[in-house]
């Protein structure tokens, strides 16, 4: 494979952007190897800039749920174009994109938009911190919430001690305002509770977790976490910036039944395009700026190329809720396929999925929580990447991601894909 173009720009990259990179997990050093660098894309196929085609399966990490070209997107987003890019004030788009969301996620009855996910999960941990009066919060080990400094902290020592910044520039008095705990581990988070009486203003969760692979709530988990936070006051925050819209129309919440106070949305939401949003509870909503007292603004929030992208991308999924068993079977495909050949390789590797999303772990262990996805084979992963990559199937790189599955796969794609992964996993034992 040439990949000499590639090679060339990341050197100029590195020169001039941190890494080469505008993300961190761009650069491929989880995985080995220099990334590539995507001219194009068309429904399954990513284009590098050296000619080669991959089928690819990260989808823009989300948002490319529909694949890549999505035709009623890309004329909306030209007919948006037209009556300017910007204009800083309130537009019809912006209401039609609030009843959307609104109408098709149970839990949210009033819905601010953003930028990016990352900005999401920062108003809506203030807003709550606001709300309460209070100031901690608890989130879990493996869960990613974008990268704001209350989320870049670590697990303290033992369950009840406070966390500890987990990059340079992220303060001591940043970290003890946040409770790091396992995933799936009820009595931690009611231990706690019970240590910090009202002191917790928020509980962050990703309701299936897709940060550290694929990871699914035990059975009652999410209604434990709910009936604590009713016990306590503590405002239950879903970030479902990559759940939202992939799981089913109305995310995991509509899934698993348990609704959260504020849900934070991102990636499918923009439809391809920089969105975010956070939405809840008409009472907490009603205490963002400036109806309330919370502040967060935005320039470009709601800007209506973005909003035509996103309304485009909700309207299509709406249209057809098939798509969502589509996508689930479609993985389901997948899934028996890996684990057909896993099987005839005498290979015992772990595999969750729920919907679209799936992860292969290269672990022999159950994968519930942080800890035991981490006894996961990175090495063993990195080589069944490039394995993988050679044949034209392009993963995301890192194991501590899902496979993104769009509607651009079709069964000869997923067949091919079920080959390459036959011949990778021969190719590195
Ligand atoms: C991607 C992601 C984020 C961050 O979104 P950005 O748009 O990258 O800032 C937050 N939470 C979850 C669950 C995500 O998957």
């Amino acid at each position: 494979m040439n990949t000499s173009r590639s090679k060339r720009l990341f050197n100029e990259a590195q020169d001039f952007i941190p890494g080469g990179v505008n993300s961190p997990v761009r650069a491929f050093k989880a995985v080995g190897g220099d990334p590539l660098f995507i001219k194009s894309a068309s429904g399954a196929y990513m284009i590098d800039e050296d000619d080669n085609q991959y089928i690819e399966l990260i989808n823009s990490w989300g948002p490319m749920i529909l694949g890549h070209g999505n035709q009623v997107i890309e004329e909306a987003v030209a007919e948006a174009i037209k009556t300017s890019l910007s204009f800083g004030a309130p537009t019809g788009l912006e209401v039609e994109m609030a009843q959307t969301i609104c109408e098709l996620v149970p839990s949210i009855d009033k819905v601010r938009m953003v930028n990016s996910g990352t900005e999401a999960t920062m108003s809506a941990i203030r807003l709550a911190r606001g709300f309460t009066g209070r100031d901690k919060i608890i989130k879990f080990e493996g869960c990613y919430h974008g990268h704001g400094d209350s989320f870049l902290i670590a697990a303290g020592s033992g369950a009840i001690t406070l966390g500890t910044p987990d990059s340079p520039g992220v303060t001591e008095g940043v970290a003890k305002d946040t409770i790091t705990l396992p995933f799936n581990n009820l009595e931690k988070v009611e231990e706690v509770i019970a240590a910090h009486t009202d002191q917790i203003a928020a509980i962050i969760i990703e309701p299936v977790a897709g940060n550290m692979g694929c990871v699914l709530p035990a059975e009652g988990y999410l209604k434990g976490l709910r009936q604590l936070c009713d016990q306590a006051g503590i405002v239950l925050i879903f970030d479902e910036v990559m759940t939202g819209f992939r799981l089913s129309l109305g995310g995991a919440q509509e899934l698993y039944g348990v609704m959260p106070d504020l849900t934070t949305l991102g990636k499918i939401i923009g439809g391809g395009m920089p969105v975010g949003a956070y939405g809840g509870k008409k009472e907490l909503m009603d205490y963002v700026s400036p109806q309330g007292p919370v502040y967060q603004a935005g320039t470009l929030s709601g800007n209506p190329v973005a909003m035509s992208s996103g309304l485009a991308m909700l309207k299509q999924l709406k249209a057809d809720p098939e798509i969502y068993v589509k996508l689930s079977d479609m993985s389901a495909y997948l899934e028996k396929g890996f684990q057909k050949n896993l099987d005839e390789l005498g290979l015992n590797y772990t595999m969750n999925k729920v919907g679209s999303m799936i992860s292969l772990f290269f672990t022999d262990n159950k994968v519930v929580d942080f800890e035991s996805a981490k006894t996961t084979n990175t090495d063993l992963f990195g080589r069944y990447f490039r394995e993988m990559l050679n044949r034209g199937v392009y993963l995301a790189p890192s194991q501590y991601e899902t496979l993104f599955i769009s509607t651009a796969i079709t069964r000869e794609l997923a067949d091919e894909i079920i080959r390459a992964n036959r011949a990778s996993l021969i190719a590195i034992h």
